[in-house]
């Protein structure tokens, strides 16, 4: 299949209202990673490009953010319609750029929109409040104001559901953006822009700017008119915007990487706990910053627990995620690949054992083996790392004490899981847990109405919920005088 024909298909980028390609032509090759085949090209911009896009968002600015929440709102009402309508589409284009089961990219979508009618109603209430005064004659208040232009940057594993959770409380805000979406990804962007004008956004509100991310991202961190940039990926990279954004003092979004432990302690519901680790764990094919990174065990459970899960990992089918019945896409690159090799390598190594996989797929390309890997310890890369693949490790650990204490051996903080039925067990690991984000016999984390965001150098910031809108206003206090008669 090819997204050609697509009505939400672009392959120009989206700047100040037009679709333009890049300046001196040049362009990025798009490839369905399932396949190898070539699906197209969109534009490799640069410096010129982005700083048009940044004009068009400062231009726009003062127009969008005088309207009212109610009338933004209903913009991005519009926009969150026009994406179910044409959810199929998307989905497909989705799984066409990225490799990912169907139905995930479905749910990717639908979850992506949901971000839009949240902040729509949201910004409405973005109250300020009238400060009890501590003097007579003075009133101190504060109000809350859109930041000004933002500058978004997205990575690959979630093409399409990464920029509503950054752009929808943006625009809400009365802020406009600029996108530049990972060069892997680009076509869900673009469909998002075709859709945005649809909807009626005014012309620079909303940009999509495709290619060299270096020279993009310069333009977005250096140029003053950006107040903000929120940006998801790499904790390397992130590090590198954040010195970047430090010479105009922007305010920053990070939502970086994860190395989430999975704690099942001996009372939890094992067969719950099972299905959990497997759909944490292998979703997207574990190219993602909440996946279960490392599966803590307690040893009452350990065999029975590694037995089951290993019967499911064995049942996971790989291949196009066009195809039904398919649960586990391809990884997205060659990188990736022969990343998983070297991490099972030395796990193995160390003394890990292969449960189940552990090498490249007899379906060639960019597929690896779902692979379960058990006796795993904390000297190993995989319980060091974030693993973004097929790679599940499990970890036996003996007292509640010492899952904790493994569980946050780690400069990551986003998210982790408890299983247990204990209720006072519930609290006192939820408590001492150093992560954003805890899930207690649950993996779904993130919903638009509540803040999905990390600890340490897992990211500054949260998405979602009213911390997510705030994460795009500036709080501005006034005090009124001269009120006595
Ligand atoms: P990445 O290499 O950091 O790329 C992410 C985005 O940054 C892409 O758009 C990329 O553009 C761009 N980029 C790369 N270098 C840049 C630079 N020097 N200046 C400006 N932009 C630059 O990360 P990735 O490999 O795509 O994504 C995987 C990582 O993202 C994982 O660590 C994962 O945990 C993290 N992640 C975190 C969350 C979260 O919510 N916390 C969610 C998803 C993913 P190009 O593609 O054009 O290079």
């Amino acid at each position: 299949m090819r997204p050609d024909g697509f009505k939400v298909f672009r392959n120009l980028c989206f700047i100040d209202g037009k679709w333009m390609p890049a300046l001196d032509g040049e362009t990025i090759e798009v490839t369905n990673p399932a396949t190898g085949e070539a699906l197209g090209t969109a534009p490799r911009c640069g410096t010129k490009e982005a700083s048009l896009a940044i004009a068009g968002a400062s231009r726009s600015l003062a127009a969008w953010r005088s309207m009212t929440a109610l009338e933004r709102g209903a913009c991005l009402h519009r926009l969150h319609a026009l994406i179910l309508e044409n959810l199929e589409e998307l989905a497909a284009l989705l799984t066409l750029e990225q490799g990912k089961p169907l139905a995930e990219s479905r749910d990717e979508i639908l979850q992506g929109a949901s971000y839009f009618p949240w902040y729509a109603e949201e910004a409405r209430r973005a109250c300020g409040q009238v400060i009890p005064t501590p003097a007579r004659g003075k009133r101190p208040m504060t109000i809350h104001q859109g930041l000004g232009v933002v500058g978004v940057i997205t990575p690959w594993n979630f093409p399409f559901a990464m920029i509503p959770r950054k752009a929808a409380p943006a625009l809400a805000a009365g802020c406009t953006v600029v996108v530049k979406p990972a060069s892997q990804t680009p076509y869900c962007a673009l469909a998002l822009a075709a859709l945005a004008q649809e909807a009626g956004f005014p012309a620079g509100v909303f940009n999509v700017v495709t290619g060299d991310s270096s020279r993009i991202g310069a333009e977005l961190t250096g140029d003053p008119r950006v107040r903000k940039l929120s940006f998801t990926g790499s904790t390397e990279v992130g590090k590198k915007l954040m010195a970047q954004c430090a010479g105009t003092v922007k305010r920053l979004s990070l939502e970086l990487g994860g190395n989430a432990p999975f704690i099942v302690f001996d009372d939890a519901d094992i067969e719950k706990a099972v299905e959990a680790a497997l759909a944490s764990k292998f979703r997207n094919a574990g190219q993602t910053c909440v996946s279960a990174n490392r599966i803590l065990v307690q040893n009452g459970v350990y065999d029975a627990f590694v037995r089951r899960l290993a019967s499911k990992v064995d049942g996971l089918k790989p291949g196009n995620g066009l195809e039904p019945g398919v649960i586990l896409g391809p990884l997205i690159d060659s990188k990736a690949v022969a990343s998983m090799e070297a991490l099972v390598a030395d796990a193995v190594a160390c003394g890990a054992r292969v449960a189940v996989g552990g090498k490249r797929h007899a379906l060639g390309g960019l597929f690896y083996e779902p692979t379960l890997l058990t006796g795993v310890t904390p000297s190993m890369r995989v319980f060091k790392e974030e693993i973004f693949g097929p790679v599940a490790p499990v970890v036996s650990f003996s007292s509640e004490k010492e899952a904790i204490a493994l569980a946050n051996d780690t400069n990551a903080g986003l998210a982790s899981y408890v299983f247990t039925r204990d209720v006072g067990r519930v609290w006192r690991v939820s408590e001492a847990l150093e992560y954003g984000m805890v899930g207690v016999n649950e993996v779904s984390l993130a919903m638009a109405e509540a803040p999905f965001g990390g600890f340490k150098e897992s990211g500054v910031g949260r998405e979602g919920g009213h911390e997510g809108l705030m994460d795009y206003m500036e709080t501005k206090y006034i005090l009124m005088g001269g009120i006595d008669a």
